[in-house]
């Protein structure tokens, strides 16, 4: 089915139905796209399934380049809110956590390209050269000597199980993962230490070296290459719908306070960790507002409507390595 799926994805995109699609199809006003790493380590390669690399990026943003009208972030925000028609075929490029290969990759083939783009930085990583807990999370189950676990929660509950084989152990980093953005806040931040026990790994361990975060003097870079635009992540990506309200108020202001202070410029644009619909609420929309961001964006890949609520912009992710299957999703 995979291999049927694939070969329709590359005969269209060879006999041009891919940009019939794109051209007389219901599309979307505006296609904002969400990227994470792009050079993905082998440990996460492993744990998560994903590939993304340089050479893909590029033919990707090629693709982008030929057929597609990017706009930077506060050029999306001024149709937005002036309620102007988005150009034909407008696209957003968005990279979410502040992965160094921003620096080192995108930013070069943005430029050569001539396509702005926007970084959302978890402040922390920049400020204490440390990875998001999300990917500590892969990280341990890929060092783990064990194969198998029980892992007992600070609010009573648990998760257990084994594996033999690498997709197996995937399947369990998914359930802790996505149990891990369910707790609460705190018990979440409990929970490292008592996943780190369970798998019989160091607490310590960071994949840091490994897919190394962006420092300010780069981020500083960034801004002032005129392509990147910068917007905040948080300071230490938690699920904000899992958080107090003090705590989420401070993620933001925090976050925006250090942005602010290191490069001298407004921060005024803002992604959700996670972004799906259940990792922010109401309260956190009003919270953000109140921080002083003008958007905040969801990795929720929908339609954006004309009434768009400026705090709630839709955002696909990047889930295919493949320019043909990635072509015809483009819309
Ligand atoms: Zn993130």
């Amino acid at each position: 089915m995979i291999a049927f799926r694939k070969m329709f994805y590359k005969l269209s995109f060879k006999t041009g139905l891919t940009r019939i699609k794109q051209r007389y199809l219901p599309r979307y006003p505006v296609t904002i796209l969400g990227y994470h790493q792009i050079n993905t380590p082998e440990f996460l390669r492993e744990m998560m399934g994903w590939d993304m690399s340089p050479e893909i990026f590029q033919s990707q943003l090629e693709y982008i380049a030929k057929h597609f009208t990017v706009l930077s972030c506060s050029q999306f925000e001024q149709i937005l809110v002036e309620k102007r028609t988005f150009p034909e075929n407008a696209l957003v490029i968005t990279f979410d956590d502040g992965y160094r290969d921003v620096y080192d990759t995108a930013l070069p083939l943005l430029k050569k390209l001539g396509l702005p783009a926007t970084v959302f930085v978890t402040t922390d990583t920049a400020d204490n050269s440390c990875s998001i807990w999300t990917n500590i999370v892969y990280h341990y189950f890929h060092l783990t000597p064990r194969y198998e676990y029980q892992l007992d929660f600070p609010d009573g509950s648990s998760l257990q199980g084994q594996w033999s084989s690498v997709a197996e152990k995937r399947c369990h980093v998914f359930r802790v993962n996505r149990k891990m953005k369910t707790i609460s806040n705190q018990d979440r931040i409990q929970s490292m230490s008592l996943l780190a026990t369970a798998l019989d790994v160091d607490f310590a361990e960071d994949p840091y070296d490994l897919m190394p975060m962006l420092g300010w003097d780069m981020i500083r870079s960034l801004v002032q290459s005129d392509i990147f635009t910068l917007g905040s992540h948080t300071v230490s990506h938690p699920i904000l719908s899992r958080c107090s309200v003090e705590e989420q108020r401070w993620e933001m202001l925090e976050s925006r306070r250090r942005i602010e202070h290191e490069t001298g410029i407004s921060c005024r644009y803002f992604a959700y960790p996670n972004g799906q619909l259940e990792d922010f609420s109401e309260t956190t929309c009003l919270l953000g507002r109140e921080a002083g961001y003008a958007l905040a964006f969801t990795f929720q890949p929908e339609f954006l409507a004309e009434t768009q609520q400026s705090m709630a912009i839709p955002r696909h992710p990047i889930l295919t390595s493949d320019i043909y299957e990635f072509a015809w999703r483009l819309r």
